[in-house]
């Protein structure tokens, strides 16, 4: 039987970027997968595949929309080839996973395909192809998740689908139901918009994008509105049927009548759940908690003192550069270093057009605490890039301490708020204050310049361009 320092379960951004670090640090690794390719969710059929699809539903929309005002002519019609475009967005998967492969070679990581379940606290029975068993010292849980359901609804796959589905779709549906109008709805939601479908969003909350700061929901709706998404929050979806190629949804609106919504496809992005099964985690005396995640302490270490757990698989935020962090940390740990993680300063993203992206409180988060805040808020049709790139919408809100002017969110809707978020990040994790930021200089014509402007009006309201 071969033995490891560390065996790591699960290959999504958590588990690899784990693996690849204890590799670094000297440790003898392994890394067990159950698919055939490496990667997990974010890679296959989370992050990457969903950007793909935005980045080229986008080329779309701009050719249709924009072309002509940018003086650009295309004799005939512009038409999608959706299969086309699924088969690049698998081409990008497939060079992004087999790019997981060379570096678990490069790092002497040893490979097992197969489910992974403990038989004990130190060994792993490996079932696939080829069935084996391994002995580890240490063990990385780092399962990830799978998607969410509401108890009533039966999941065909066909009609009634999931992100999963979503991304690979042979047709484009004339009428799409999204039911939550969180990150997966949105950006799905905005794919198949661009590519002609009528799309309706279906929120229990009474707003989209709830969790992110009330200014960021309202700007959204806003943009997705003029696209003309049908959105519905505070409805409770109550049922959902499926007649042949039609799906039917019924559910309660604000004022407790019942509504009704046809369509062909309905997506359901109600959230995700920890994924667990088939590990055996009892086996290894690993406790779960009452939503099914494993349960850690602030080590990431499950109640076996030698089994630690990271990701979606975990409490927090189920995205993949929080995984990734815990990965690191986790494989440090072992190490015997003292690594830290500030989860106040994960930034958070939702990819539609205009982009949305945060870090930090929220004003609802400040005002609970009792922190007494300022704001400075600069809208991005003031900049000069914004006019000629024609991406107007959005702005950034910078929340300052009144008292100290230290920074203590960034929320921001925009072009490219994806990356202009981690300027946010550094400030905020080296406390620079609201004046620091504004002192800096921001090259010219950059969207960045809306977060020096929105500092300036957080130190002493006196933006300059507006
Ligand atoms: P996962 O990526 O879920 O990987 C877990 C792996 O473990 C899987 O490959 C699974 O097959 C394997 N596994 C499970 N059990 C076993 C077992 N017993 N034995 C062997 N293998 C096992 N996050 C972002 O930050 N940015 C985004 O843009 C983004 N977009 C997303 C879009 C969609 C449509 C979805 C669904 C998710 C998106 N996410 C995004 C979330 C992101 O994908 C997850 O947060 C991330 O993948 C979590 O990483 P993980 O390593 O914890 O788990
Ligand atoms: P989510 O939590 O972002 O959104 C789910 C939405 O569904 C919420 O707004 C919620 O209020 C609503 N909802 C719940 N029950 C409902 C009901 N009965 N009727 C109507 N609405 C209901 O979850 P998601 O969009 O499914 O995404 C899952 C996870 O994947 C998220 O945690 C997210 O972090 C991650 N993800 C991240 C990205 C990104 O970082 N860009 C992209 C996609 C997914």
């Amino acid at each position: 039987m071969k033995s490891y320092d560390v065996a790591v379960i699960g290959s999504g951004p958590g588990g690899y970027v784990a693996a690849i670090r204890c590799a670094q640090l000297g440790m003898k690794t392994a890394i067990i997968e159950k698919y055939n390719t490496l990667g997990g969710t974010c890679l296959n059929v989370g992050c990457i595949p969903s950007k793909a699809l935005l980045d080229s539903s986008h080329h779309y929309d701009d050719a249709v929309k924009h072309f002509e005002t940018h003086g650009i002519e295309i004799p005939g019609d512009i038409k999608v080839n959706l299969e086309k475009m699924i088969a690049r967005k698998q081409a990008v998967v497939d060079q992004t996973t087999g790019g997981i492969d060379f570096l678990m070679k490069k790092n002497n990581i040893d490979v097992y395909h197969g489910l992974g379940s403990f038989k004990d606290a130190t060994h792993i029975k490996i079932e696939g192809d080829a069935p084996t068993e391994i002995e580890a010292k240490k063990t990385i849980i780092a399962t990830g998740s799978k998607p969410g359901n509401l108890p009533f609804i039966e999941l065909d796959k066909e009609r009634i689908i999931t992100s999963t589905e979503a991304l690979k779709l042979k047709e484009i549906p004339k009428h799409l139901i999204i039911i939550g109008g969180g990150v997966i709805g949105l950006e799905l939601g905005q794919v198949y918009r661009r590519l002609g479908a009528e799309v309706t969003v279906l929120e229990y909350m009474d707003r989209i994008i709830p969790t992110m700061d009330a200014g960021l929901s309202k700007e959204l709706n806003k943009v997705f509105k003029k696209a003309k998404f049908k959105m519905q929050v505070s409805h409770k979806v109550k049922s959902v049927v499926r007649k042949g190629d039609e799906v039917i949804v019924k559910a309660d609106n604000k004022k407790g009548d019942e509504v009704e919504f046809k369509g062909d496809y309905c997506l359901v992005s109600v959230g995700r759940r920890a994924y667990t099964a088939g590990l055996n985690a009892e086996a290894a005396g690993v406790k779960l908690d009452e939503s099914g995640r494993v349960e850690v302490n602030g080590h990431l270490q499950t109640s076996a003192s030698n089994i630690y757990a990271i990701g979606d698989v975990v409490k927090g935020a189920m995205l993949a550069h929080k995984a990734e962090e815990e990965g690191v940390f986790v494989a440090e740990t072992m190490a015997g270093q003292k690594p830290h993680i500030d989860y106040n300063l994960i930034p958070g993203v939702v990819y539609t057009w205009p982009e949305v992206a945060a870090v930090g409180k929220t004003e609802a988060q400040l005002k609970e605490a009792g922190i007494e805040y300022k704001t400075g808020q600069f809208p991005m049709r003031a900049l000069g890039r914004s006019r000629a790139s024609m991406d107007l919408d959005g702005f950034v809100k910078i929340l300052a301490d009144k008292t100290t002017d230290e920074i203590l969110g960034v929320h921001m809707i925009g072009a490219r708020a994806a990356d202009l978020i981690a300027e946010a990040v550094v400030a905020m994790e080296y406390r620079a204050s609201a004046e620091d930021v504004s002192r800096m200089s921001h090259a010219h014509p950059t969207f960045t310049e809306a977060i020096k402007e929105a500092a300036l009006a957080a130190t002493e309201d006196r933006a300059l361009h507006i």
